[in-house]
């Protein structure tokens, strides 16, 4: 495509393209699927073309509800213009109801309401299985300052406020989500994606998954699920 210069970088489910501007970068959006930190390995079908629409919609509607995000311009299908930032290497989970990780680590019954949601900080490093981490690890390496964990404690529940009811509007339940923040122009800004693959969202007719847990714990109907989250984000 025009405009789109050589890869950057490869990540599990992303390929990051120089842009045309030396300030922006293209994001491409695989089908490849991994979990329990790519142990596991497959495909969903057009879960790229889906994740590509889902997080243009949510990081458009916190463009307007005053969150900024490295989102410019959905480009194709497949391709997202963003901001090129430099990415804090914490992943941020808030978490509105117990499931994953959190049931397994503290043996809390899983679906119990979380009231008010929680944040969680996990350090961004595949050798060591991304650990969960609080602040003073962070400090400690160097990772982020007091101030900015902070921020990113208080960006994280803005997020939270602004999808928890666009998702129930639609029917589903947002569990808990992943976000990814960048540094650009000395300020953090919300980067990555959201989408099926960073969220839990249950749905709350049935209370049936439509995410990835669904490839996760092999539970069948992936894609259907993750076109069906299309339909109620974008439809
Ligand atoms: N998550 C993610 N990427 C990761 C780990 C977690 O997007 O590398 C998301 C996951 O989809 C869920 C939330 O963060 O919505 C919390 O995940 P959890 O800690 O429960 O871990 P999991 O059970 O997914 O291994």
């Amino acid at each position: 495509m025009d405009g789109i210069g050589p890869m950057l970088y490869e990540g599990k489910a992303k390929k990051i393209f120089a842009a045309s501007r030396p300030d922006q970068v293209v994001q491409y959006f695989k089908d490849d699927a991994t979990a329990f930190n790519a142990e596991k390995r497959g495909t969903i079908i057009d879960k790229g073309v889906i994740n590509n629409k889902v997080s243009e919609r949510l990081f458009k509607l916190l463009e307007e509800r005053g969150v900024s995000t490295h989102f410019l311009e959905r480009l194709s299908e497949r391709e997202m213009l963003t901001r090129k930032v430099t990415i804090v290497p914490v992943e941020v989970v808030v978490r509105n109801v117990v499931a994953g990780s959190l049931a397994k680590r503290l043996g809390l019954q899983v679906g119990e309401a979380i009231e008010p949601a929680i944040v969680e900080f996990y350090y961004k490093n595949d050798a060591l299985g991304d650990p969960l981490v609080n602040d003073d690890h962070l400090r400690l390496m160097n990772v982020a300052t007091p101030a900015v964990l902070r921020e990113l404690r208080d960006l994280a529940q803005r997020v939270n406020v602004v999808l928890k009811p666009f998702f129930a509007e639609r029917k589903m339940q947002l569990v808990d989500f992943k976000l990814e923040f960048g540094v650009c122009h000395n300020k953090l800004i919300l980067a990555d994606e959201i989408s099926p693959d960073t969220c839990r969202l249950w749905d709350m007719a049935t209370g049936e998954s439509m995410d990835k847990d669904r490839f996760r714990k092999d539970m069948g109907k992936i894609e259907e699920a993750y076109q069906e989250v299309l339909r109620r984000v974008c439809g």
